[in-house]
């Protein structure tokens, strides 16, 4: 241990080749690597309990996701002469024992910003730095280093986006290492190395669920989606609030984020092509709405998370607001379930279950209504499901988000509150996308479609749906019930005021 030339990379997010430190640094020197993923049982195994199919701690359509990408690696590891290890067990642990088992001299993993992976990551690096083993951990996951954005802003993250993006500045640029083999894999001891498992092996049933997520996961994936989405014209001309949250055939976003969030995709390499169509295209979009201004946003919520202690709850958390949210289990369970009965929202719901993604305004919609446009229930309690549910769930976006949009932080105007009946139908007045989701609307006239409830009885026979009874009755009354949110909101600024000038007025400019 700690004398022979060999390298551990130990593989967490940064799924992929391209644009990674850690592993350019492993393979660099090293007479053997070993490449390693270890599987967690707690991230993996089936929960009976769980309000949907997956684990205690993800729903089954990233869990899926994520085995595709560590296929999709250990092919491409393959294919310059290595191979994926795969070991089981808590993550520390393991690699603890891997350490004391492998010839090794070198640790090499991402950086995470993420409390989990820092708690993890004190454990290995402590015994691999007692054992002599060189620990290279390299940021990578961002563009920019948290540290040093905190750093430059005197000890604290800047919690406006326009401040953000001043102080960043222009990121590294990504790796350039094209690799032609990698040095083989070493002795490997008593370790329990396994394939990569499917979702059967996990003990998933065949018909667990009945949609899965039309994203497929992996580096190939990414790649071949990035080189898609970079279209000179579509690019320089990207502007966040201008896209169709209701278009599922061909989204109007690139939906590279559950590739981000794996690390599928370097984010400095996404970044570098953007900036490459913008030199090409001089008249292009700015940030915050532009392509590249999304990037920033990503940078923005993972420095405010890092910087920021207690930032996933309310309580104890120096830049949430304290509201008196409800405690209403009935009306989450109507949310997450899709039986609000307001369409745009239920469709919406279903999506992210069968989908696991949906466009950055739909989420706006439903966490809105979940917390303060219509049921006042806690942002935590929203959080989770998303949480649970999204292929691309990130700690730092998802917390971020949802304190964004239920005015916690970042953004206050909580009087504008997105309507669950005319929003949608903005977008999309025929309502073909919620006759997607939900069939048992799909014959309802278009005057109807919205607000279904208000369809005569005679039409409500024809389109074969009976409100009540088919599908259900809306769980409030949106405009009692946004007036009701409006003015404990009220109430609950006022008891805030102090917080109040905790953040920067710029903040309220920052309207995606
Ligand atoms: P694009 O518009 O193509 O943007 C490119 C990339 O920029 C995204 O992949 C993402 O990495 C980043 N980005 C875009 N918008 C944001 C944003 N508002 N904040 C931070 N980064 C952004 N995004 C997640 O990746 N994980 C989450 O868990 C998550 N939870 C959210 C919860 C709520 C309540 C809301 C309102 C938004 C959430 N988002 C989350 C942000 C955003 O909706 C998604 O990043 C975006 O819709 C992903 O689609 P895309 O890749 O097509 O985005």
């Amino acid at each position: 241990m700690g004398s022979g030339s060999g390298s551990l990379v130990w593989f967490r997010k940064g799924i992929r080749i391209h644009d990674n430190p850690a592993l350019e640094f492993a393979s660099r020197t090293a007479s053997h690597l070993y490449p390693v993923f270890v599987i967690d049982p707690h991230y993996m195994k089936p929960d009976p309990n769980a309000f949907s199919p997956g684990s205690s701690r993800a729903g089954l359509n990233r869990i899926k996701f994520l085995l595709e990408s560590l296929v999709d690696l250990d092919l491409n590891l393959k294919n310059l002469g290595s191979r994926l290890l795969i070991l089981k067990g808590d993550p520390a642990e393991v690699v603890i024992h891997c350490l004391k088992e492998w010839n090794v001299s070198k640790l090499c993993f991402e950086y995470d910003t993420e409390p989990y992976y820092q708690a993890l990551d004190v454990k290995v690096k402590n015994f691999a730095l007692a054992a002599g083993i060189e620990v290279f951990s390299p940021v990578s996951h961002t563009l920019f280093n948290p540290t040093d954005i905190i750093h430059k802003n005197g000890g604290k993250p800047p919690l406006s986006y326009q401040s953000f993006v001043k102080l960043a500045g222009e990121p590294p640029s990504p790796l350039t290492t094209v690799y032609s083999s990698l040095p083989p894999v070493g002795h490997l001891g008593s370790c329990d190395i396994f394939e990569v498992p499917t979702i059967t092996d996990l003990g998933y049933g065949e018909a667990e669920q009945d949609e899965f997520s039309p994203f497929k996961g992996g580096e190939s994936e990414a790649l071949k989606r990035l080189d898609e989405c970079m279209k000179d014209k579509w690019v320089a001309n990207f502007e966040k609030p201008k896209g169709n949250p209701s278009a599922f055939l061909k989204p109007a976003t690139t939906v590279l984020s559950p590739y981000l969030k794996f690390g599928c995709l370097s984010s400095r390499y996404f970044y570098q092509r953007i900036q490459d169509i913008y030199r090409s295209m001089p008249k292009h979009s700015s940030p915050p709405v532009s392509l590249s201004g999304q990037l920033l946003w990503r940078e923005f919520f993972y420095t405010a998370a890092f910087g920021t202690p207690n930032f996933d709850r309310m309580k104890g958390n120096r830049i949430c607001k304290q509201i008196p949210w409800k405690d209403d289990d009935k009306l989450l369970e109507a949310w997450r379930e899709a039986r609000t009965g307001f369409p745009w929202i239920d469709a919406i719901m279903i999506q992210l279950r069968r989908w696991g993604w949906m466009h950055h305004l739909a989420r706006h919609s439903v966490a809105c209504f979940l917390t303060r446009g219509d049921l006042f229930v806690h942002w935590e309690k929203g959080r989770d499901v998303f949480e649970r549910l999204l292929i691309d769930s990130d700690w730092a976006i998802n917390n971020g988000n949802w304190m964004w949009l239920s005015c916690s932080s970042f953004f206050y105007q909580y009087n504008r509150i997105y309507s669950p009946t005319t929003f949608g139908k903005k977008y999309d007045p025929n309502g073909d996308y919620i006759r997607h989701f939900l069939p048992v609307l799909k014959d309802m006239p278009k005057e109807y479609i919205y607000e279904p409830w208000t369809a005569p009885k005679s039409i409500q026979t024809k389109a074969n749906c009976i409100i009540g009874k088919d599908y259900p009755i809306p769980v409030v009354s949106h405009d009692s019930a946004s007036k009701e949110c409006r003015r404990k909101m009220g109430e609950a600024y006022a008891l805030n005021k102090e917080l109040n000038g905790l953040v920067g007025e710029d903040d309220l400019k920052n309207l995606r």
